[in-house]
């Protein structure tokens, strides 16, 4: 599925996330040198659990990761979605639905572990990792990455996958460029199986592996267990009132549940049995006029270029769908002097599709955030409908955004995309 190219080029992808490991694998597969430069001393990854939709679960096979994977993940069975009094207003069945309807499986996640399997796969391909390294700047006259403490790495290609605050993206642009604050914040905790263990009445957030979300006034609640049953990934979204200079802080668990207040009680409670608990902001990148340079061989990839708030659980997901194509295109290159028109071809495929899942993803604050009242009410007969129809609000539950979610094949449309321009090409 990944063309190999027959000249290797080297290539500098600036941060180690999800996105710049999966790209450097993706790259190292289709024939090139890679080294990844990320500014953490160590390699991790913060945050508790995440979601990897089918979509993405087809790439990260073809990368080599499928199995380190699955060993580490859960599957589940179902999303639930519920209104914050707790009456399920639609069910979703995920296994063995989309293993049989898509191919491949919806999966959930430590970040940690997901992350360490990524790591594990760039090693076996002798990826050069360097931690400590920070880039603060590109050369564009070089083409070369300028670390804080003065190393430059000169690069045929460099990507910036270095998240929502990317540096790579400033030094594209020629200006400091700031994400959109979305007015939300998300409290991340991972809550003790055990203890949750003592209360029967929480047993239907954890005992079968199922994603839950429960709508409500100005926030929404998301839980899902994690592999190991040691613990459950429990997030709750509200009104940011993060200090304006920090993005994310520890927070107070008297806060959450004067937020819940009205909600089921069960939330409550669940959310009671917290020990530890940080808030992030929600922030999202308005769609961007251009992703690489105009003239130079510099671009970006993942939360740089197209950060979306989690609404939809396809953040990660598009960041490895941007490193898959980047991998096909550049498997499929002759000449150096061909760079520049793959980076306008990748561009040219992905950015309709993340700008429409970074507004979609916004338009679910909306559906998810109502109050009580005449919207709320036919929000949730929509729900009701039987089957779902286009537009339901469980947005993976409307049929034809669900096919364009999880039934995407990137190397599908990377190959179709390529024989297009080229025979166009040949045509000139
Ligand atoms: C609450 C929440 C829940 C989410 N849930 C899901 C989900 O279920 N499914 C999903 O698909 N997505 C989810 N997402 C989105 C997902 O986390 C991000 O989209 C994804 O992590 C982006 O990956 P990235 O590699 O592009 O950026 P990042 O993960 O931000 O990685 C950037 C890397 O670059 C490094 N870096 C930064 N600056 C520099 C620099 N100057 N030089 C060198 N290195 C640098 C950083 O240290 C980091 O390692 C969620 C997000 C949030 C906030």
């Amino acid at each position: 599925m990944i063309p190999k190219s027959n000249i290797s080029l080297q290539i500098i992808v600036v941060g180690g996330g999800i996105g710049g490991l999966s790209v450097a694998i993706g790259l190292v597969l289709s024939g090139h040198k890679v080294v990844v430069l990320e500014k953490a001393h160590q390699l991790s990854e913060v945050g508790a659990g995440i979601q990897i939709p089918p979509n993405s679960t087809r790439i990260l096979e073809i990368l080599g990761c499928k199995a380190q994977i699955l060993e580490r993940a859960l599957v589940p069975k179902a999303y639930h979605f519920h209104n914050h009094k707790g009456d399920n207003l639609i069910s979703l069945e995920l296994d063995p639905y989309c293993a049989l309807k898509y191919g491949c499986k919806s999966l959930h996640i430590h970040r940690g572990d997901f992350h360490r399997c990524l790591v594990q796969r760039a090693r076996e391909l002798s990826i050069n990792i360097l931690v400590n390294s920070g880039i603060i700047d590109i050369d564009l006259d070089q083409n070369a990455a300028i670390t804080h403490d003065g190393r430059k790495y000169q690069g045929d290609v460099i990507i910036g996958a270095d998240g929502l605050n990317s540096n790579v993206r400033s030094s594209i642009y020629g200006r400091h460029s700031l994400p959109t604050n979305s007015g939300d914040q998300a409290y991340r905790s991972l809550i003790s199986i055990p203890e949750m263990n003592k209360h029967p009445e929480l047993d239907f957030i954890h005992k079968i592996p199922c994603v839950n979300f429960f709508w409500g006034p100005q926030g929404h609640v998301v839980t899902y267990p994690l592999k190991g049953g040691n613990s459950c990934n429990v997030v709750v979204m509200g009104p940011d009132n993060l200090p304006p200079d920090s993005s994310v802080v520890s927070a107070d668990k008297g806060e959450i549940l004067q937020f819940l207040k009205t909600w089921d009680s069960r939330l409550q409670l669940l959310l009671s049995l917290a020990t530890s608990t940080f808030k992030w902001r929600l922030q999202y990148i308005e769609e961007l006029d251009f992703w690489s340079h105009p003239t130079q061989n510099v671009t970006l990839l993942g939360d740089a270029c197209h950060a979306t708030l989690p609404y939809l659980a396809q953040g990660a997901a598009q960041a490895i769908e941007d490193a898959a194509a980047l991998a096909y295109l550049f498997g499929k290159i002759k000449d150096k002097s061909e760079i520049h028109f793959i980076l306008g071809m990748y561009e040219r495929i992905r950015k309709p599709r993340t700008s429409r899942i970074v507004n979609s993803s916004k338009e679910c604050q909306q559906i998810y955030h109502l109050q009580d009242g005449e919207k709320q009410e036919l929000r949730d007969l929509e729900c009701a409908l039987d089957p779902p129809q286009e537009g339901c609000p469980a947005r993976w539950a409307d049929p034809e955004f669900q096919e364009y979610l999880f039934g995407y094949n990137i190397f599908e449309e990377c190959e179709k995309q390529w024989l297009k321009a080229t025979t166009m090409k040949e045509k000139l």
